[in-house]
């Protein structure tokens, strides 16, 4: 389990002891002793049990009418109850408090992908298999004779030699972070050129996503702290299992449907105004723990200002844009051809069988479009059959005849969803040295907790991380 700091904790007891909080009760839910939460995805769930099993009062106020916030299991429009995820898919056997809370409930972690089974890489019209020594040639003619024999995956490993192990730390400190400052200087591609690789290795390494403007320290500790994991995993039934019975545990602690507007902070408590049924309502308690995605948070009210330290990391914060298709077929049939359905292509997009480990004779691709701004400005342009179509042409891309065996599907745009407006937080250069944990230590009686102020943005494990981090705080 990841250690938490001690001073954070002195700091926290201390706060809490200085301001007695005192609000009163009345109609409005809350009151002095109550710790309210904004949002329910994993963050906001596992904190409010965490803090409600220490006797401590707690109030989720949740915009949408169900919990689990990123984490969405899609079942329908699919056929004889397959199921694929809009959102988190996959952990990995390194993600210690997903583990620890699928223990709790008892929920099961499968393999992700299918032990056997060839990946496609796909560069325009040639195609190669990423276990094949001359892939990289074949997909880039150019590739200079040393880098060429290499697996795309040995490639990779070639440039990352010799690195300082402390890339895979979860607690890091300012003197690790200055140590990684030239990391955090240039853009992955660029810094991939920085260790010799040639324009097309860069793109050899980086097919599948658009990672132009992602800071390299970034990939780096993505790269780097995924390193001791020997499985990707996901929750048998859907990965919505998780914020389910954490939601069902919590009861009416959760509240549905409030759409919170504005917050407020006195030297004596807390107040937040949300929209319930039409009308304005406000709840009052000690403190307050935001795990809203900053996207959301910087277009809201806080009273008085946050720090102009804090309004600033808020505002600029980038989100990384993705697009998600789950795309039903009549059968898996790339299994019949020796293939695990999986595949990274220059469209770019990442694709692997949601079907995998189902009782059911259809297929499911998932075809995740990262990144590029025009994939996202043609998206937005068209109607629903359009996009599927979009979909399906990415996923004929790498399994040649998909199109006539598809069905049916689905669409999600993290962009345009009204409750995150990105698919997860990432970092441009400079910003992951300068920020540290500034963008997460507490403003008063406000805390923040969610996957962007975590060592694991854009996993479960990091939204499970900063919940217990903030608790940590808040205790
Ligand atoms: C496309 C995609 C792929 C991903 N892949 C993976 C993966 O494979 N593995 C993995 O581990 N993670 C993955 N993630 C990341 C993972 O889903 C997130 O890190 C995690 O779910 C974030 O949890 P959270 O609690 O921090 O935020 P959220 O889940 O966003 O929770 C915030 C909550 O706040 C609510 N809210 C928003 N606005 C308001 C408001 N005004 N008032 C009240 N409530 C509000 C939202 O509805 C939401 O429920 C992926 C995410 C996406 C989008």
């Amino acid at each position: 389990m990841t250690r938490m700091r001690r001073r954070d904790l002195l700091a926290a007891g201390g706060a809490v002891a200085l301001f007695a909080p005192a609000l009163a009760r009345g109609q409005i839910p809350g009151g002095a002793e109550t710790i309210l939460i904004i949002g329910a995805g994993l963050a906001g769930l596992t904190a409010a049990l965490r803090l409600r099993e220490t006797g401590r009062r707690v109030i989720v106020l949740e915009g949408r009418s169900v919990a689990g916030g990123r984490v969405r299991t899609i079942r329908d429009p699919f056929d004889n109850g397959l199921y694929g995820e809009a959102g988190a898919a996959r952990i990995s056997d390194v993600h210690h408090f997903v583990l620890h809370w699928l223990n709790r409930f008892g929920l099961n972690a499968v393999p992700f992908s299918p032990p056997e089974g060839r990946t496609i890489f796909v560069n325009g019209a040639v195609s190669a298999f990423s276990d094949d020594p001359r892939a990289g040639a074949l997909l880039e003619p150019d590739l200079r004779e040393d880098e060429r024999g290499f697996l795309p995956s040995e490639l990779a490993n070639h440039y990352l030699e010799g690195l300082p192990e402390n890339l895979q730390s979860t607690d890091v400190d300012a003197e690790m972070l200055a140590g990684w400052a030239d990391f955090d200087g240039v853009t992955w591609p660029q810094w991939l050129k920085k260790r010799g690789a040639s324009d097309a290795a860069v793109r050899l390494l980086t097919l599948g996503a658009d990672s132009s403007d992602i800071s390299a320290l970034y990939v780096l500790r993505q790269i780097f702290m995924h390193r001791a994991g020997r499985a990707y995993l996901k929750i048998e039934g859907g990965m919505d299992r998780l914020p389910r019975a954490l939601a069902d545990e919590l009861g009416d602690d959760v509240r549905y449907d409030c759409c919170v507007t504005a917050m407020e902070q006195t030297r004596d408590g807390v107040s937040v105004s949300y929209r319930e049924n039409g009308e304005t309502k406000i709840a009052s308690g000690a403190r307050l723990l935001i795990t809203l995605p900053f996207t959301i948070l910087r277009d809201m009210d806080i009273t008085p200002a946050l720090s102009p330290e804090k309004r600033a990391i808020i505002s600029a914060m980038p989100y990384r844009s993705s697009i998600r298709f789950l795309l039903q077929s009549d059968t898996a049939f790339w299994r019949m051809r020796g293939l695990s359905g999986a595949a990274r292509t220059n469209a770019p997009c990442e694709i692997w069988d949601a079907s995998f480990g189902q009782l059911s004779v259809h297929g499911l691709l998932s075809v995740t479009a990262g990144g590029r701004a025009d994939m996202r400005a043609r998206f937005a342009e068209m109607d629903e059959q359009a996009q599927l179509a979009l979909g399906s042409d990415m996923a004929e891309a790498a399994f040649p005849g998909f199109k006539s065996h598809y069905q049916k599907g689905f669409t999600q745009n993290w962009t345009d969803d009204l409750w995150s407006k990105g698919a997860f937080a990432v970092s441009h250069p400079g910003q992951m040295t300068r920020w540290g944990e500034k963008a997460w230590t507490p403003e008063g009686r406000i805390h923040f907790a969610g996957e962007h102020v975590s060592p694991w943005p854009g996993w479960m494990e990091g939204a499970l991380w900063s919940a217990e981090r903030a608790v940590q705080e808040l205790l």
